[in-house]
């Protein structure tokens, strides 16, 4: 099979896009009053996936992960290219890995509209592109001392599955299956970002750990804060036996989470669980913007942690 006929068979389908794949460029539309959300991921074989993962799960995820940096701009996901590279052309797994690319697409309503095809490791680049009545982004900078620290979700997940996977520890085979989704298949938070927009002060997805993206923002933003280990959301760990430093690192420092973390006026709390049980997501109060700079996790009185920069100072 040639590169055309690959292009042709699997990344080509019918979109509403005025131009989409086939011409030197594509041809979109943005809504009158809109801003372009323009975000880009890769994904490398070895670096953010096993060599031999499952086609279907790294299409997935890749373009997951992308959307992620939408949901958390408050951005529409709207449309992504592909820059792929390949070792061979081998169509069983190009099959499986447009299955699992399209499936994320048509879940969250994104079109491909163009990419790039060579021969090479195997690295997945996409680029994803949404929309954002203007003005309305929701930036990293925004936080206020005072204001209530969010999370969605449960975070560790990911994390403690890829633990696992190294063999520096040991979950129970149903913690390992259940974690497995999480690692595999995470749900950016679109429909979350959205309904953020005017409520939340400052946003931003959860890749690298709580602490190191909360970081982010408390730099962008210039303020410090402190988070309550108890209060953390936590996976049910179905039986495995951890030590409290293993689940606090998943927790606190794992990545590969994609939940939302944004801080917002505490006069927002009602509207705030209100709209969790509207999405049927968990959102969960973590901890409080400070006026002082500077991060503390406090486990009750005890510091369990203090970060200042980065996430070199852990653990
Ligand atoms: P050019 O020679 O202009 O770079 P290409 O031959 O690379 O164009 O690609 C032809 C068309 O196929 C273009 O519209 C391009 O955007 C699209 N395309 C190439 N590779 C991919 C891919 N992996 N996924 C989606 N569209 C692709
Ligand atoms: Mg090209």
């Amino acid at each position: 099979m040639k590169e055309f006929e690959a292009i042709n068979r699997f990344f080509t389908r019918p979109s509403a896009v005025d131009l989409g794949i086939g011409d030197d460029a594509a041809l979109l539309r943005v809504a009158p009053g809109h801003q372009l959300a323009v975000s880009a991921d890769m994904s490398v074989a070895g670096t953010h996936f096993f060599e031999n993962a499952a086609p279907f799960d790294i299409g997935w995820k890749t373009m997951a992960v992308n959307i992620s940096d939408m949901a958390a701009m408050g951005a529409q996901p709207k449309w992504a290219t592909l820059s792929i590279a390949l070792p061979a052309m081998d169509s069983v797994w190009l099959d499986a890995f447009a299955q699992g690319l399209f499936a994320c697409c048509d879940r969250f309503g994104v079109s491909l509209i163009g990419g790039d095809t060579t021969r090479g490791p195997l690295n997945v680049a996409i680029n994803i592109l949404g929309e954002v009545p203007h003005g309305k982004g929701l930036l990293r900078s925004g936080a206020r001392a005072g204001d209530d620290i969010w999370v969605s979700g449960e975070l560790g997940q990911a994390a403690l599955w890829l633990q696992s996977r190294q063999g520096a520890l040991r979950l129970s085979p149903t913690a390992q299956a259940a974690f497995a989704e999480a690692m595999h298949r995470p749900q950016p938070r679109v429909a979350l970002g959205l309904a953020l927009r005017g409520v939340a002060h400052s946003v931003l997805d959860i890749s690298d750990g709580l602490l190191a993206d909360l970081s982010h923002i408390l730099n962008a933003s210039q303020v410090g804060a402190v988070l309550d280990w108890q209060a953390i959301p936590k996976p049910d760990l179905y039986g495995s036996r951890l030590t409290d430093a293993q689940l606090q690192h998943a927790v606190l420092a794992g990545g590969d989470d994609y939940e939302l973390c944004f801080t917002a006026a505490n006069e927002q709390r009602a509207e705030l669980a209100a709209l969790a049980a509207t999405l049927r997501l968990p959102l969960t109060r973590i901890g409080e913007v400070t006026a002082a700079s500077g991060l503390r996790v406090l486990d009750g009185q005890q510091v369990l942690c203090v970060q200042t920069r980065g996430y070199d100072h852990f653990g």
